[in-house]
């Protein structure tokens, strides 16, 4: 029966991630290789990252009817905050898991709405004790509703199985924006805030162990501040009243190779975080 390793060599996305001689993970499976952890052993991003093979047709959905200006509600004075905000969010925190994904694929809360082909709600197992969260899909994953499908959820892939987790099974994939900004462009305060109980009532049922945020875009929005990503990484922190560890956005380490060994100590203590939880 192949091995993991086996498993990832065939798909091209190893030896990428392997981990360090001698720290064993409980209840992870096979033993590993004894390499340097994550260090970028082949120094090639093609090989972690792959060719994306192209989306047919078919598996894009129509784009969606215009978004409707009327349908905004209106500013309450001074809050920057749309009137029914509140409402709406307790009626998100009362949705179960279809009424959910059939509310993100509605919404209009922010001008995204105009813009976006598919929603992208999450992916993974919903008792998952992992949760990834990252910023915002990008083209692909707007193509196809799912979260980093393009070459960043390679890496992405690549760095779970190591951990032996996979996406599906027992781990969560989500974003902080449920639907892609034009060209890839930072979120704006104004549709974090409107997707922000989206990812807090996927939270609650979820109820994960432990979040791992992508990014300093994603730790920013779930801690509320600025910090730096190097300011942020290598201690627990937390987000209604889960653990959070912060790391690397998967996309940022296909251009800078050799942090991928910082993120494999990220990954590292976010294992320990939740083994102790
Ligand atoms: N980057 C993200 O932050 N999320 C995705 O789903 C894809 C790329």
């Amino acid at each position: 029966m192949p091995t993991r390793h086996d498993l990832l060599v065939e798909l091209g996305l190893a030896p990428i991630w392997r981990r360090r001689a001698g720290v064993e993970f409980p209840g992870a499976g096979e033993p590993v290789a004894a390499e340097a952890a994550a260090t970028a052993e082949s120094g090639d991003i093609g090989t972690a990252a792959g060719p994306v093979a192209p989306v047919p047709a078919s598996a894009a959905r129509e784009p969606r009817a215009a978004w409707a200006p009327e349908a905004q509600a209106e500013v309450r004075a001074g809050s920057g905050e749309p009137a029914d905000a509140e409402p709406r969010r307790l009626r998100i925190s009362g949705l179960e898991w279809l009424d959910l994904a059939a509310d993100v694929d509605a919404c209009t809360a922010c001008g995204l709405a105009r813009t976006r082909r598919c929603s992208v709600p999450g992916v993974g197992a919903r008792e998952a004790e992992w949760l990834f969260v990252g910023e915002a899909p990008g083209a692909e994953e707007d193509e196809r509703g799912e979260p980093f499908v393009g070459q960043a959820g390679k890496l992405l892939d690549a760095m779970l199985a190591a951990l032996s987790l996979a996406r599906g099974r027992n781990v969560y994939i989500a974003n902080v924006l449920k639907c892609r900004p034009p060209g890839n462009r930072t979120p704006e305060p104004a549709e974090v805030e409107a997707c922000r109980p989206y990812l807090d009532r996927q939270i609650e049922l979820i109820r994960p162990k432990l979040i791992v945020a992508l990014g300093r875009s994603a730790a920013n929005t779930m801690l509320a501040n600025d910090a730096t990503i190097a300011s942020l990484r290598g201690r627990v922190h937390r987000y209604r009243g889960v653990p959070l560890i912060v790391t690397y956005h998967p996309a940022y380490l296909l251009r800078n190779l050799p942090d991928k060994a910082k993120a494999w100590d990220d990954l590292l203590l976010a294992r320990r975080t939740a083994v102790a939880g």
